[in-house]
Formats: structure tokens, sequence, C-alpha cells
């Protein structure tokens, strides 16, 4: 439920509308820019995290250059650098792209314990009421052990991100309390997001975090929120604008996203 007064002034802001759209409202995944601007090297200050804080309470990302990787948690935004420490930001931090929501449970599940990431991809796949809406997923665990990984901060001329990633630090814990937070997306978001699972690491004590390679869950709390919403913010930004959006660029996303080497487009 919204607090009567959030409530309200939306109700107001969106010309009266049922509170039921209200709350449909917040199950929409908001962006900036596209996932292939990203892999093409459009790595500028898209908008600022005061711009998108508004639209969500969780959510993933990177900053401008590419230092680091973004993780948006109970409303705030931590920095995963590639030197291993992790930072809270301030709202004017930039970000090149980032996707959030306001996380509101539908779905709680228990996985078993011991799988790794691609035995907990199969299974909360197939718990899915459908492939075609996007779900946020938190899982608050304990990890047997968890790998992942962070990207350095990139020099103008920017290179594309399979160039930048030859250069990701990778990281691995034992036995430790954290949350996995990021999104499953639809196929058909391809080139706009990342189809399938995209999840950043926060550990509990906010000390270690990143890009989630792998992992095995000793035990977990999985929540999802379904979210049939999709508002994509395309940048007026001249990077953004000029950059080549029509290629396929599915399989250095792939490479990227599993942390092994990708082909330079
Ligand atoms: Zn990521």
């Amino acid at each position: 439920m919204l607090p009567l007064l959030l409530a309200l002034s939306a109700t107001v802001q969106s010309g009266g509308r049922a509170e039921g759209q209200v709350e449909r409202g917040r199950d929409t995944l908001y962006q900036v820019s596209t996932i292939d601007a990203l892999l093409d090297g459009v790595y500028g200050p898209m908008a600022t995290l005061a711009d998108v804080l508004p639209h969500g309470d969780v959510g993933i990302g990177t900053f401008e250059a590419l230092d680091g990787e973004l993780i948006l948690l109970d409303g705030q935004v931590y920095q995963a650098a590639a030197d291993g420490v992790v930072r809270p930001m301030p709202p004017e931090t930039a970000t090149p792209f980032i996707a959030v929501t306001h996380f509101d449970a539908d779905q709680s599940l228990t996985p078993p314990a011991g799988q790794d990431f691609a035995g907990f991809k199969t299974w909360l796949e197939a718990a899915l009421p459908s492939r075609n809406i996007v779900y946020a997923i938190r899982v608050d665990g304990h990890f047997g052990s968890i790998r992942y990984r962070s990207v350095p901060r990139q020099q103008t001329p920017y290179p594309p991100l399979a160039e930048a990633a030859r250069e990701q630090v990778f990281f691995a814990r034992d036995d430790i309390e954290g949350t996995l937070i990021g999104f499953w997306c639809p196929s058909f978001t391809k080139g706009v997001n990342v189809p399938g699972f995209h999840l950043h690491f926060l550990s509990a004590d906010r000390r270690h975090g990143g890009h989630v390679l792998d992992f095995t869950l000793a035990e977990a709390a999985v929540q999802l929120d379904h979210t049939n919403g999709w508002d994509v913010q395309l940048p007026m930004q001249p990077a953004f604008l000029a950059s080549d959006l029509g290629a396929d660029r599915s399989e250095a996303l792939h490479a990227v996203e599993q942390g092994r080497p990708a082909p330079a487009d």
C-alpha cells in the first residue's frame, strides 16, 4: 500500500486516476539510455541520481565513465568500484545507464539450498507466471560462495564496452551474507535492456559488491516484483544521438554480462 499522502499527491498529478492505476505506476521499470548505447561506449552523464531516484528504490546500472557497478538498494545508491571498495553515492552523481523500480513484492519463493546461478535461473524461470513482463528480483540470503566483477573508470574517447570489459576486475568471497538485486527482462527487450537475468550483489555489511557472475546459495529468500510498465528515457545528448543503435550487439552483451572476453564490434 502507498502511504496515503503519497497516493493523494500522485492522484492529483495524474489527473485524478483511480488508486489502482497509481499503484500500477509503481510497477514500472524506469531506465535511462539503452544497453546497446552502453555497449557502444556511451558512458557520459545522461542523468543524475537525483533525476532517477523518484522512480525507484531498487535498481542497477553504472556510473559516468563506466566507473564501477551501481547498486540501488532500499533507496541508497552504492558504487562497487574496480578497486573493491563500496561507497554510498550522493544525488548529484551522474549515470550513463540505470534501471530502477519501486519494489513491492508480488511473489515470495524459497530456493532449494546449494543452487548455483545456472540452477537458480532455471528454477526461477520455471516459477515466473509469464515471460512477457519484467520482474524486479531481490534475493536476501547467505551465500556459500559468490563471484562478481566490477569495471574501472574509462577515459575519453570511450572504448566500446567489450573493449573496456577486458579491464574488468573479478572478486570472489566465501560464506557471506548479502542481497542480489536486479531484473529479469523478456527477450523482446533486446537492445534496450538485458534479456534474462541481470543481478548485482551487495553484502549485508555494505562493504562488498558488483555485477554477479556466479554463486552458491546456502539459504535465501527470493522476492519478485511483477513489473508491467516500461519507461525508457532516450537522452537528448550528442553521444547518445550519434550512436549507431541499429547493430545487433547481443553476442557482445552475452560475453560482457558473463564476464567473458567479448569480440570488439
Ligand atoms: Zn551489471
